[in-house]
């Protein structure tokens, strides 16, 4: 049997790739290479000694997909394909719903077609909109995301919602990941963003490599103890490491389960730039810029839900989140492409 992990290429993809030629399963990847490279699964392949089969293509194509699983036998598909920048989704709404919702539906129904009803997708804490009060459980109702990427993952949940009320035979895991950074401690995969980094930890450590010269702090009038905003961030191993969990989970029960996927604590952005410098003994340079549209003052998860259910916690704390994406940073300045 083998795991069909599709944006595996990608950045908690390629994570959570290494980690299942770990753990011993057979991995195929699908990838359209859109946001990624296939130097990443080289990499893994070189630390793991074992093979990736990578499909380079689309999970809108469906005859590719019913290719792929007519040719291999798939028990589980990780879902991690799909688009992510927030700004680019508000000027590119319909490649976004395109992308994630069409994307889905389409695998969903060459799953269903080959007889695969097991699906743990990548979800986000966008999900819930603006939440009053932290720490944000699991029982609370979705709100309205702040953009066509939220609602995009919003609407895919509630797809997946009414296939398992549907069909009981579908074990389904939304995944509502926090903030994921960080990089595998070996520094030879981690985050390679195109273009300028839209979040902030992969824009504090180019500024601190010296690609970027300054980093601009979105507001710190908000009502938050150092006025800038805070998250809830999360290292991509201990991520993967849920993904694990969640996958015996739903192995064991069928229809729709819901983890958030957080450490519970939250960081401000003055504390990651603190953390970071402290991490890669660089100044960050930064300066005082207008809150960024659609930004909420605070989140972070109460992950009691996940340790409960799945025994899951996330371990690794916020210096070594920091050291680990120096490490990779520092080591692959260009990221995956040469210099
Ligand atoms: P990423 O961009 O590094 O990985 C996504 C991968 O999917 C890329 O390799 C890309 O090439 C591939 N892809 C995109 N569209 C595709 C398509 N139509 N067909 C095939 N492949 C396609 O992003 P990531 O940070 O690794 O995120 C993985 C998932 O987790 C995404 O669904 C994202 O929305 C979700 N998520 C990420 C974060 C975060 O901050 N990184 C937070 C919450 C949720
Ligand atoms: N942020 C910032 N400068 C940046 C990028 C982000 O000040 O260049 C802030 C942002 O306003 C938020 C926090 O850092 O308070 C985390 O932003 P990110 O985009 O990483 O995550 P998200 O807001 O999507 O949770």
């Amino acid at each position: 049997m083998s795991i069909l992990v599709t944006g595996g290429a990608g950045y908690i993809g390629s994570h959570m790739v290494l980690s299942l030629l770990e753990h011993g399963h057979n991995v195929i990847v699908l990838d359209n290479l859109s946001n990624a490279s296939s130097e990443s699964l080289r990499r893994v392949e070189q630390m793991s000694g074992r093979q990736v089969i990578l499909v380079k293509g689309d999970i809108r194509d469906r005859p590719l997909l019913d290719n792929l699983f007519s040719a291999h036998d798939i028990s589980d598909v990780l879902h991690f394909a799909g688009l992510k920048a927030v700004g680019q989704s508000v000027e590119h709404p319909l490649r976004y719903f395109d992308n994630n919702v069409s994307g889905t539906l389409t695998l969903c129904q060459a799953m269903e077609a080959a007889g695969i009803r097991r699906l743990v997708f990548s979800s986000s804490a966008t999900v819930y909109g603006e939440v009053a009060t932290m720490p944000i459980h699991e029982a609370l109702p979705t709100g309205s995301p702040t953009n066509p990427y939220g609602r995009s993952k919003l609407i895919v949940e509630e797809v997946l919602q009414d296939l398992a009320k549907a069909d009981a035979r579908w074990s389904i895991a939304l995944l509502r990941y926090f903030n994921p950074v960080g990089a595998h401690e070996s520094g030879l995969i981690g985050e390679d963003p195109n273009d300028i980094p839209n979040n902030l930890v992969p824009f504090v450590s180019q500024v601190a490599v010296g690609r970027r010269d300054v980093l601009y702090v979105f507001g710190d009038d908000y009502a938050t103890p150092d006025g800038t905003g805070v998250r809830d961030y999360i290292h991509v191993s201990d991520l993967v490491e849920g993904h694990l969990c969640a996958m015996q989970a739903i192995a064991r029960q069928s229809g729709v389960n819901i983890w958030n996927l957080g450490t519970g604590q939250g960081y401000s952005v003055f504390e990651i730039v603190n953390a970071f410098e402290a991490a890669s003994g660089r100044e960050v340079p930064y300066r005082i810029a207008p809150r960024r549209e659609g930004d909420i003052a605070e989140c972070w998860a109460d992950p009691a839900k996940a340790e409960r259910e799945l025994g899951w916690t996330a371990k690794r704390r916020l210096d070594v989140m920091m050291q680990d994406t120096w490490r990779w940073q520092v080591n692959n300045p260009e990221g995956y492409s040469p210099a």
